[in-house]
C-alpha cells in the first residue's frame, strides 16, 4: 500500500506529508483495500494498532471524535474500572468541546493524562489497546490540534463507518459476542450469557460440545500462555440451563409481514434458520428425510462426542418457539421442489452433503460384504447397530473428522484390530487436532503417506486391501503438498473391514424440474456469498451444500444469513448488503488477530479445560467422552479472559 500520508500502524511511524507525491513508503502487514463500499474510497483509518491516514480531505480530530464516540456508543467498558468508566466520556466531551470552539490547551493536557490514567489502570484490552490512536494523534498532529483549540482552523465533520471487533469474535463464522458472554460467566449470570449466545446461535449444547474453535485458534490470551476455554464454556452455559430445567425465554419480535417459509432439511443449517424466522414471527415448516433432527450432528457425529439429548432439547425448543418439522419426507421424492416455492413465499436448502466420495479403485462398487462407505457406517452406528459385526479387523481410509470418527466407532463396536490409512502425513491431516489426538490415545494405528489401490476379495467378502506407499510432491491446488505414489510399493493389509471416508458429496437431485439454479462443478449451489440468495430469487442456500463439507458453526452462519434476507424478502425490502459484510471484507485483510503480537504479562492462570474420560475406559462405550465444567471452574477460565475488543473507525 504506498498511498499513505501518515501512519503509525503496528507502532511504526511513516511520515509522508509534504512528500505526497514520491518516495512514499509502505505500511508493513497492512493490505487496506482502497475502497469500503462500492462507490466509498477508504480514506483513513484509526484503530487498536494506530492511524493511517490517506486523504488530507480527514480532519483527524473528528475522526477521534467519531473513534472514541463508537468505544462508548457499545459500552463496551466493562463498568469495572473507574478510569476507564468515566475517562472515555469525558474524553469525547473534550472532542465536542474542540469542535464547538470551546476547549483549552488544558482540556488537551487532561485528555492525554485520562487516556494514560485508562491505560495503565484497564485491566482488559479496551483500556489497554482503545486510547492507542488518540496518543499518536496528539504527538504527531500537535499542529493540527492546537489550530482547532486557538479558533485558527475549525474542525471539519467527515463521513465515517465504525465498527466493534475482536479477535475472537472475528474469527467466529457467526461472530458470537464472545467477549460479552464470557464476561457474563465471569459475574455469574450464566442464562444472561446463554441469551447472548442465543442472539445468533440456538445450538449453544451442540457446538459447546463439538465446535472447531476456530475462535480459540485466535485467542490473544494464546499469545501469552493458553486460549480461553471458549468452547467449553458455551457448553457450560448451555448445560447449567438444562440442569437447572429452565424453560428459555425467546424474544419474538414479529417483522411487519409475516411469510410462510419452507425449509428443506433439519440441520444445523436449517435448524438456525428456522429459529432466526420464527424469532421475526414467520411461520416455519422444515421437511426432513430422516425420522430425526440434527443432520450430521445427529447422524454422522457419535454419541460419545454429542449425545443425541442435548440435541433433541435444543431442536424441542426450536419447536415450542411455533417451527413446525415434519419428518420422513423427502423434497424431490415426496414433494417438489417447485411445488414448495409455489405455496411458500420463501425456500431455504439446508440439505447438507449426504454422500460419501467414492475413492475409485478396484472391487469399491461390487458390493463385498464388509465394505462400507463411511457416511453408511456411521449412520448404522448411530442408529445403534453394527453393520458388520464379524468384523475384527478394520481398515478406514482418510483423514477427515469423519475418517477419525469412523476408527473411534469400529473401536467401540468391539473391532480388534484398527487402522487409519491417509494417502499425506498427520501435519496435512485436515480432521481437527484434538480429535487426532483423542484416536491415538485410544490406540487406533496410524499409516501416513499410504493410498488406497484395490479392494481384496473372496467369496464376496473382503480379505484384505492393497495399498501402496506415498512420497510428497509438489503443492496442489490446496496448497498442501500433493502425495505421488512410489513405484513398486504395493502390499497388502489383510482385514476384513474396509470404511472409506475420503469426502462427501451434495445430492442436487431435489434441483430436477427447477430451472436456473446454478451449481458449480464441484456440485454445490451457488449462492449470494452474503446474502444467501440463489439465482432463483424465491431460493436461499447455506451449510454443506452451499460450502461443501465444512463445520456446524460455518451451517449455522449461513442459516442465519439466509433467514436475514429471507425476512428482508418477505418485507419487500432491497437484499443488500449492510455495513457488517463491508467490515468482515475489510477486516480479511486488516488482520483482527495478529499471532506474533507480543501481549504484557497479566498473571498467570491456569486454563481450565474438560476433563475427559481415561482412554482405557471410554474406548469400549459410547458414553460421553469430554465432561463439562464446574460453575467454579467455568467462572475461573472466564476470569483469564483478556476482553480484547477493539474499535475501528474509517474515514470514507
Ligand atoms: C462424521 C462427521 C463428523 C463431523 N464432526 C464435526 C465436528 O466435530 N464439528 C463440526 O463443527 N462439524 C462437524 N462435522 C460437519 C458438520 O456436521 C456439518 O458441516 C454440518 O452438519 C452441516 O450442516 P447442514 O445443515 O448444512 O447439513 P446436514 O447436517 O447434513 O443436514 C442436512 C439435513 O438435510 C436433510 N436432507 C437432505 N436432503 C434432503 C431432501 N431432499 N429433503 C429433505 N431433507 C433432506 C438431511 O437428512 C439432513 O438432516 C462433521 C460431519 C460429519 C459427517
Amino acid at each position: 500500500m504506498t498511498d499513505i500520508i501518515f501512519s503509525s500502524w503496528g507502532g511504526e511511524i511513516i511520515e509522508n506529508r509534504g512528500n505526497e507525491t514520491q518516495n512514499q513508503a509502505s505500511v508493513k502487514n497492512l493490505d487496506l483495500p482502497e475502497y469500503f463500499k462500492q462507490d466509498e474510497k477508504i480514506k483513513a483509518l484509526m484503530g487498536w494498532k494506530g492511524i493511517v491516514l490517506r486523504s488530507p480531505e480527514v480532519d483527524i480530530i473528528d475522526l477521534c471524535r467519531a473513534y472514541f464516540k463508537e468505544v462508548l456508543a457499545h459500552s463496551e467498558t466493562c463498568d469495572k474500572c473507574n478510569y476507564c468508566k468515566t475517562g472515555w466520556v469525558e474524553m469525547l466531551e473534550v472532542f465536542e468541546d474542540i469542535a464547538n470552539g470551546e476547549a483549552t490547551e488544558e482540556d488537551l493536557e487532561f485528555m492525554q493524562s485520562a487516556a494514560e490514567a485508562i491505560v495503565s489502570n484497564a485491566k482488559c484490552s479496551i483500556g489497554k489497546a482503545g486510547p492507542r490512536p488518540l496518543f499518536d494523534a496528539l504527538k504527531y498532529f500537535a499542529d493540527d490540534f492546537s489550530k482547532a483549540v486557538s479558533g485558527e482552523k475549525p474542525v471539519k465533520k467527515g463521513t465515517y463507518y465504525s465498527k466493534l471487533t475482536a479477535p475472537c469474535l472475528d474469527a467466529c463464522p457467526i461472530h458470537l459476542d464472545i467477549p460479552k458472554y464470557i464476561e457474563l460467566i465471569k459475574d455469574a449470570k450464566f442464562a444472561e450469557s446463554l441469551t447472548v449466545i442465543r442472539e445468533r446461535l440456538p445450538i449453544a449444547g451442540i457446538v459447546g460440545r463439538v465446535c472447531f474453535r476456530p475462535c480459540e485458534k485466535h485467542c490473544r490470551r494464546g499469545n501469552l500462555d493458553e486460549p480461553i476455554s471458549i468452547k467449553a464454556l458455551k457448553r457450560f452455559v448451555a448445560d447449567h440451563e438444562r440442569s437447572e430445567q429452565k424453560e428459555p425465554a425467546y424474544e419474538i419480535t414479529s417483522s411487519q409481514n409475516s411469510g410462510k417459509v419452507a425449509i428443506v432439511g433439519a440441520g444445523p443449517a436449517g435448524i438456525t434458520c428456522a429459529y432466526h424466522l420464527a424469532r421475526n414471527g414467520h411461520q416455519v415448516t422444515i421437511y426432513e428425510s430422516l425420522n430425526e433432527p440434527g443432520g450430521m450432528s445427529a447422524v454422522g457425529i457419535p454419541d460419545y462426542r454429542l449425545p443425541r439429548n442435548i440435541l433433541q432439547g435444543e431442536v424441542a425448543q426450536i419447536q415450542k418457539m411455533g417451527v413446525v418439522i415434519n419428518y420422513g419426507q423427502t423434497i424431490g421424492n415426496d414433494l417438489t421442489l417447485a411445488g414448495l416455492e409455489n405455496e411458500f413465499d420463501a425456500v431455504f436448502i439446508g440439505m447438507g452433503a449426504q454422500h460419501s466420495t467414492q475413492m475409485g479403485i478396484e472391487g469399491e462398487n461390487d458390493e463385498y460384504q464388509g465394505f462400507i462407505p463411511g457416511l453408511t457406517y456411521l449412520r448404522e452406528v448411530n442408529a445403534g447397530r453394527d453393520p458388520y459385526p464379524q468384523g475384527k479387523k478394520a481398515v478406514v481410509i482418510g483423514g477427515g473428522n469423519v475418517a477419525i470418527d469412523c476408527v473411534r466407532c469400529c473401536l467401540r463396536t468391539d473391532q480388534e484390530d484398527i487402522h487409519l490409512v491417509y494417502r499425506r502425513t498427520r501435519n496435512e491431516m485436515p480432521a481437527d487436532e484434538a480429535e487426532i489426538h483423542d484416536a491415538e490415545e485410544e490406540q487406533v494405528q496410524f499409516h501416513f503417506l499410504t493410498a488406497p489401490v484395490r479392494i481384496l476379495a473372496e467369496d464376496g467378502k473382503v480379505v484384505g486391501l492393497e495399498c501402496i506407499k506415498m512420497e510428497l510432491g509438489e503443492a496442489d491446488a490446496s496448497g498442501r503438498p500433493r502425495p505421488v505414489p512410489v513405484e513398486g510399493s504395493e502390499f497388502v493389509f489383510e482385514c476384513d473391514t474396509i470404511v472409506s471416508a475420503i469426502g462427501q458429496q451434495v445430492d442436487l437431485s431435489l434441483l430436477e424440474g427447477v430451472d436456473d439454479v446454478q451449481t458449480t462443478k464441484w456440485n454445490t449451489i451457488v449462492v449470494d456469498e452474503y446474502t444467501k440468495q440463489s439465482s432463483r430469487p424465491k431460493i436461499f442456500v447455506a451449510g454443506d451444500c452451499e460450502t461443501g463439507p465444512d463445520a456446524l458453526i460455518t451451517a449455522c452462519a449461513g442459516g442465519r444469513r439466509a433467514a436475514r434476507s429471507i425476512d428482508r424478502l418477505i418485507n419487500t425490502q432491497p437484499l443488500d448488503y449492510d455495513d457488517n459484510h463491508y467490515f468482515d471484507k475489510l477486516f480479511e485483510t486488516v488482520k483482527v488477530y495478529d499471532p506474533d503480537e507480543e501481549i504484557l504479562k497479566v498473571e498467570s492462570k491456569q486454563r481450565f479445560q474438560p476433563s475427559m474420560l481415561p482412554a482405557d475406559k471410554r474406548k469400549s462405550t459410547f458414553d460421553e467422552v469430554e465432561q463439562g465444567l464446574s460453575a467454579q471452574e467455568a467462572v475461573a477460565e472466564a476470569e483469564r479472559c483478556l476482553r480484547c475488543y477493539q474499535v475501528a473507525t474509517i474515514a470514507v
